[in-house]
């Protein structure tokens, strides 16, 4: 049978990582809604136009099952994870047209398979009939921190005081949005991962999913 599990929660808890991992044991797939609010910043910044319900009507996002990501046909998906653009995201999710048209894509995407979603308003807006909602969360300088050593093991430039400002004001404007802000579902079942390693909060995942 078809099954949703919806993740929210902010910045940096490490949604994507675990949820890759939960979909790749369910056989489920995974759907990065992050990434397609990245995608429509990237395109207004590349435009150098205003954003408006004409550059967003006809937009293409494909998120393919290796995880790449796919703007008007092109590959995006290292360009989309910049500093620039996360601060972007952040801007054009406070419009109503733009979540519009990405809450439509995305209960499209939801359709015709099982899938794991993440977000910030997929409990509470996307996909309120979820069978499972996690709210994954950990403390500022534990998100901060990961960041950091992600940068790092990467070999490239990272500056711990300058993320936390960053996580912190993106959590902001995300929470203190009018419409569909990160938001904890009533039935969203809390998980705070401070204290947890990867494979710890992808068991307890998986448990409740049974
Ligand atoms: O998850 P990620 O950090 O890639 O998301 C980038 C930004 O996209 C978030 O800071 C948020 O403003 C926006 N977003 C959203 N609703 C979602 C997913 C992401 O508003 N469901």
């Amino acid at each position: 049978m078809k099954k949703i599990i919806a993740i929210d929660g902010p910045a940096g808890a490490g949604k994507s990582t675990v949820s890759k991992i939960c979909a790749a044991r369910l056989n489920y797939t995974y759907i990065d809604t992050g990434a397609m609010y990245r995608a429509v910043a990237l395109k207004v910044l590349q435009s150098g136009k205003n954003l408006d319900e004409n550059l967003i009507n006809d937009i293409e996002i494909r998120l393919d099952a290796a995880g790449k990501v796919f703007l008007d046909g092109r590959e995006v998906t290292k360009e989309i994870r910049t500093p620039q653009v996360s601060r972007g995201a952040s801007d054009v999710a406070k419009f109503g047209f733009v979540r519009k048209k990405l809450t439509e894509l995305q209960r499209d995407m939801a359709k015709s398979s099982s899938v794991i979603m993440d977000g910030r308003d997929i409990g509470t807006q996307v996909l309120p009939n979820a069978d499972l909602k996690i709210f994954l969360t950990a403390s500022v300088d534990e998100r901060a921190k990961r960041r950091f050593e992600e940068l790092k093991a990467k070999n490239l430039a990272a500056d711990f005081a300058k993320i936390k400002t960053e996580i912190i004001l993106r959590d902001k404007q995300d929470s203190e949005r009018e419409i569909a802000p990160l938001a904890m579902a009533d039935d969203a079942i809390l998980i705070d991962s401070t204290n947890l390693s990867v494979e710890e909060v992808v068991a307890e995942i998986l448990r409740l999913a049974q």
